[in-house]
């Protein structure tokens, strides 16, 4: 019967481990017939005639070989992958288009058009562009932007922080108590506003219940200042209170480190007092306050 098989086969066939039929099973290596022959005769691997349903035909033989394929399922070309015989992946989510990014508006204190279309205005350009701006939202709950409030030909600027509720009903700086007790310092210094003074703010509109200018507010609204500055050309800068100190000077230095000294803005001296919302709440430091303003007209005579 052995016949049936050629040489290739015989070869494939003991590779298996499969006897076959008229030749001596294949015993494991280093077993002796007599040891391992209960096991060998129970073992799947030796097709004895007994058990075999026969000798293997060569029809079967290649379906065998195919079984014996030294690669690992995964690697045939055509088998299925472990994978697929389990159960199915759950179906992918549809592929979603990335989303189209909304064109970045630039933040307003960074929208070069905007910018260069500040310093590029005259006075009555800049007054309309106030009135106008909505670059933050304290734009959009005034009652009215103040630009600023004197003589914008005196020599000298004031330079408050934000306009209050008076002076957001009116639309002029400096007009609630605040502004009373300013009209007195500079009386005492022998200034008024109708000559010798402008007075702006760093935020053209009032925070709601007079809170704290934010950050991001200051870098929208500190250009119109800027240009008002720049428009104006003062010999001399009062600085009031620290918001509007550390906003023109660029710095975080508390405020009392910042009084008694002269400072400077573009060339421009500038001097640092107190707020006068808080000297009406803390009237003691008014001495200091008067020390400063004497401060300021001996360096704006020249003899600082
Ligand atoms: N406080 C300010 O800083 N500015 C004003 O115009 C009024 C109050």
């Amino acid at each position: 019967m052995s016949t049936i098989f050629n040489a290739e086969q015989r070869r494939f066939l003991k590779l298996l481990g499969l006897s076959i039929p008229g030749e001596s099973p294949i015993l494991p290596q280093g077993s002796t017939k007599e040891t391992d022959s209960a096991a060998n005769a129970t073992s799947s691997a030796h097709i004895a005639p007994s058990m075999a349903p026969g000798p293997v035909a060569p029809a079967a033989f290649d379906a065998l070989r195919a079984a014996a394929s030294p690669l690992p399922d995964q690697e045939k070309p055509n088998a299925p992958s472990p994978a697929s015989l389990r159960a199915p992946n759950p179906p992918l989510p549809p592929a979603e288009a990335p989303p189209i990014p909304e064109p970045s508006l630039p933040a307003p204190s960074a929208d070069p058009q905007r910018l260069a279309q500040i310093a590029a205005s005259d006075w009555r350009d800049l007054q309309i562009m106030v009135h106008n701006c909505r670059a933050c939202e304290l734009g959009e709950i005034r009652q009215h932007a103040v630009f600023g409030a004197g003589n914008p030909r005196g020599s000298w600027l004031f330079v408050g922080e934000a306009p209050g509720a008076e002076e957001d009903r009116r639309g002029e700086a400096f007009v609630g108590r605040g502004g009373q007790l300013l009209d007195n310092m500079l009386k005492a210094m022998g200034l008024t506003r109708q000559q010798d003074v402008y007075i702006a703010n760093v935020l053209k509109c009032r925070p709601p219940n007079n809170r704290d200018p934010l950050g991001p507010e200051v870098q929208s609204c500190l250009p119109f200042l800027q240009r008002q500055i720049a428009l104006l050309q003062p010999r001399m800068i009062v600085a009031l209170g620290r918001f509007a100190a550390q906003s023109l000077l660029q710095v975080t230095t508390p405020i009392g480190q910042l009084r008694g000294q002269t400072h400077h803005y573009q060339q421009i001296p500038l001097i640092v007092t107190y707020h006068p919302a808080y000297l009406l709440r803390s009237p003691l430091e008014k001495r200091k306050v008067w020390k400063d303003l004497q401060l300021a007209l001996r360096v704006f005579a020249g003899a600082e």
